[in-house]
């Protein structure tokens, strides 16, 4: 990155780009170590059922929890992670205590109904995935059927033959694959034929189009999203809405007939500990209801 330029026939990096370095660099270490000292978590947001808010099942969302930076988004992580090649070890903690969790919340409120989503990396999809997730599954008592593998599309444009079976495979053991930020990608429909998916996530851009101030917008986007959730419940898939954050985006994706949403109108990803008092919360208000 060094660029002839100017008198001395050099020019310095400019502050940004040294900035730009030296944070990647930073970020790389707290990698190395939040997979030495066990930094990375998996934090869980509700999905809920649009038609009476009950929980349905939770998605998981990797954090870096370093004790004296703070937390870190997977945004800052992830693209990094996977030019480096760590996103596969990064991604197998996170999916054993995702898995955990789950194991943990069904253990507090003693049923079996609940699912679980985690996203994955096109670089996961490994030959070993299937057997490592079986091995997990075995290990902390749950079913495969509450399992959703998250995939963007990106996974499915790669088109590589290995990626499909691991997918395959994982579907025929019982887990339920999902299309992640449907509707953003280059050609997002051209994909409901690649690959037979169970769920579709709609877009929370599409979310956010639903209540915007302009009305040809909030006309437009309804129009797209009873498409989407049209076209997805004749191919057989379950349709969920990303980032629903006020009552009214509820109200309407309901009367469009998607099934399931999350977003912070019902609930912040959290980690497993303040995700245990909220459904304790709930279920002692539920009980005194009843009494
Ligand atoms: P995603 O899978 O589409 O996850 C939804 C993102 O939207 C999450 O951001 C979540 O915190 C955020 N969100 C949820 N509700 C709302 C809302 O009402 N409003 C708004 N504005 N945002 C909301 P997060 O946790 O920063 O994750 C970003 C992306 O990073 C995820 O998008 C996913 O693609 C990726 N990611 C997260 N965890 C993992 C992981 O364990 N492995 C891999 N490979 N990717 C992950
Ligand atoms: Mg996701
Ligand atoms: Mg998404
Ligand atoms: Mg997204």
């Amino acid at each position: 990155a060094r660029k002839r330029d100017g008198k001395n026939g050099l020019r310095m990096f400019d502050a940004g780009m040294l900035d730009a370095a030296r944070e990647r660099h930073e970020i790389e270490q707290f990698i190395e170590a939040g997979l030495k000292e066990d930094w990375f978590e998996a934090w869980l947001q509700p999905i809920v059922s649009l038609r009476d808010g009950q929980i349905v099942g939770f998605e998981a969302l990797m954090r870096l929890d370093h004790p004296q930076k703070g937390l870190l988004p997977p945004g800052k992580i992830i693209n990094i992670a996977e030019e480096t090649g760590t996103i596969g070890r990064i991604g197998d903690r996170v999916l054993e205590k995702a898995i955990r969790h789950l194991a943990t919340i069904s253990k507090l409120d003693g049923t079996q109904d609940t699912y679980l989503a985690v996203n994955f990396s096109p670089l996961q999809f490994e030959f070993t995935l299937p057997h490592k997730m079986a091995a997990l599954l075995l290990k902390h008592h749950i079913s495969p059927h509450r399992i959703v593998v998250e995939i963007t599309e990106a996974v499915l444009m790669l088109d590589n033959p290995e990626v499909h079976a691991v997918l395959k495979q994982l579907q025929e053991f019982g887990c339920r694959i999902a299309l992640d930020d449907f509707g953003t990608g280059y050609s997002s429909l051209s994909y409901l034929n690649r690959f037979p998916v169970d769920i579709v996530k709609v877009d929370q851009s599409f979310t956010r189009s639903l209540s915007s101030s302009t009305g040809d917008v909030r006309r437009k986007s309804r129009m797209l999203v009873k498409g989407i959730r049209t076209i997805s419940h004749q191919m057989g898939c379950t349709v969920v809405a990303e980032g629903i954050e006020v009552k009214e985006q509820w109200q309407l994706l309901r009367k469009l007939g998607v099934d399931y949403g999350q977003g912070y109108l019902f609930s912040r990803p959290m980690p497993i500990s303040d995700m245990l008092t909220m459904l304790e919360n709930e279920s002692e208000a539920k009980t005194s209801a009843a009494i």
